[in-house]
């Protein structure tokens, strides 16, 4: 038998809901569902239809990742992705539905495939007698009764539905008979019916060792080069501040997400979904400007309080290393200050072709500004600034625990690089230096 994995998700604890596909869109869609479901803010999202994950044969689109489809209008409905914010819940009324159910009321059904033949991976769903939410998962190598079997043997299923190809497959609502599903093959294939969206009520951000995160927006980039003059780049030098900034809030604990590490395209349309979807507390737009004159300037979304907030604290910092500010402007002609979610900055730092480029035009110069823009960050989101030497007096600190646990241990200097590069590792050398004292 393959494997089976089985997720359990209490609703108290999970937000739980469905978009399916329509059956007849036939142009490509700007996103595809699971895009969809991370702007939607899930943590995790199913396919449920049947498809073939491992891409063979003749349903080797597998994955809903590319499929593409307009929007959720299926007999006429709306729902979900790319139409409505209507999200469908699963309830005693809305249910999802398949050609096979797999278990009832703790009772294996018949008709499931025994035979090996068709069976390649499966997605089943359904509630448990408690009420949860239960998904399963096949790889290819599991008969649908043998996974309903398996199934059975470890819950107490109210109901598990088998997933099955093409237009059996989708979101029914019994209160007004529709099923969310496609009638009919798309014009590329089979097209994909329905994810489920899986989303933590109040998630905890596990990876920020303060609790708060910070997009970057990096200007520019690739073929788009923003200002040039004076041998500077914009997107170049954007990239050097951004980095800086990031590398000063990484150092504070904050989990940073960068629109581009790189030369690399990378639209401000990109920048904004990038961001949206990984919903940050804060989010910063870095550019350099041009068409003469000097001095930094920020743009915020007029209203934004803490966008404000935001733009004075680094404003402040930016004055305090000696550049200029021509001040702190609102405007709803920036895509970025007009559609991000978070709070959000664009920041103009100086003009490269202005007379402050030469306070700039170092590599050291402009990442003080990147520092400078680090602290205006780390003050608006309520973190002290840590200068490098508290950090320095620090790593000497580490550097003694290590010698000590190396020492003692007898490891070698690989296995203390593996140590350190363990996320926790700081604190794992510091408490075994402690314990072989
Ligand atoms: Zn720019």
């Amino acid at each position: 038998m393959g494997s089976i994995r089985i997720d359990v998700y209490d609703r108290n604890e999970y937000d739980i809901w469905f978009a399916a596909a329509p059956a007849d869109a036939t142009v490509k869609p700007a996103k595809t569902l699971r895009q969809w479901a991370q702007e939607q803010g899930a943590d995790i999202t199913y396919n449920l239809a049947w498809f073939n994950m491992v891409g063979k044969g003749n349903d080797q689109y597998g994955v809903i990742k590319g499929r593409t489809l307009q929007d959720l209008r299926c007999k006429g409905v709306m729902c979900g992705y790319g139409g409505t914010a209507e999200r469908l819940t699963l309830d005693s009324g809305n249910y999802v539905s398949g050609v096979k159910v797999a278990i009832k009321d703790c009772v294996v059904q018949k008709g499931l495939t025994t035979s090996r033949v068709n069976a390649c991976s499966r997605n089943m769903c359904g509630m448990l007698a408690d009420g949860r939410y239960i998904h399963v998962q096949s790889s290819d190598g599991c008969t649908e009764d043998e996974v309903a079997r398996y199934v059975n043997g470890k819950y107490t299923v109210a109901l598990l539905l088998v997933q099955d190809a093409g237009g059996s497959t989708g979101m029914y609502r019994a209160s007004d008979g529709y099923l969310f599903a496609p009638q009919k093959e798309g014009t590329n294939g089979r097209p994909v019916c329905s994810v489920v969206c899986i989303k933590a009520k109040n998630k905890k951000q596990e990876d920020s060792k303060v609790g708060k995160k910070v997009f970057i927006g990096v200007g520019h980039g690739g073929s788009d080069p923003g200002a040039a003059a004076n041998g500077l780049v914009e997107k170049t030098v954007n990239l050097t501040m951004a980095q800086a900034l990031c590398d000063e809030l990484v150092r504070h604990g904050v989990e940073v997400r960068m629109s581009r590490e790189k030369d690399e395209n990378d639209t401000v349309a990109q920048e904004v979904s990038e961001c949206n979807a990984y919903g940050p507390d804060l989010a910063v737009e870095v550019h350099n400007n041009a068409g003469g004159g000097k001095g930094f300037e920020a743009y915020i979304y007029p209203g934004s309080a803490t966008g404000r907030k935001m733009a004075e604290n680094i404003e402040s910092e930016v004055k305090a290393i000696g550049q200029s500010s021509r001040g702190i402007k609102t405007s709803t002609g920036f895509m970025w200050v007009r559609s991000t979610k978070a709070p959000s900055v664009l920041l103009e730092g100086f003009f490269v072709d202005g007379a402050d480029h030469t306070k700039f035009d170092t590599v050291a110069e402009q990442r003080a500004m990147g520092v400078a823009y680090a602290k205006g960050v780390l003050k608006t989101l309520g973190i002290a600034y840590v200068t490098p030497a508290d950090e320095g007096a620090a790593v000497e600190k580490l550097q003694d625990a290590m010698d000590k646990v190396q020492k003692a241990a007898g490891l070698d200097n690989d296995t203390m690089g593996y140590l350190l590069a363990y996320e926790y590792g700081a604190e794992l050398i510091y408490k075994l230096a402690a314990a072989v004292k």
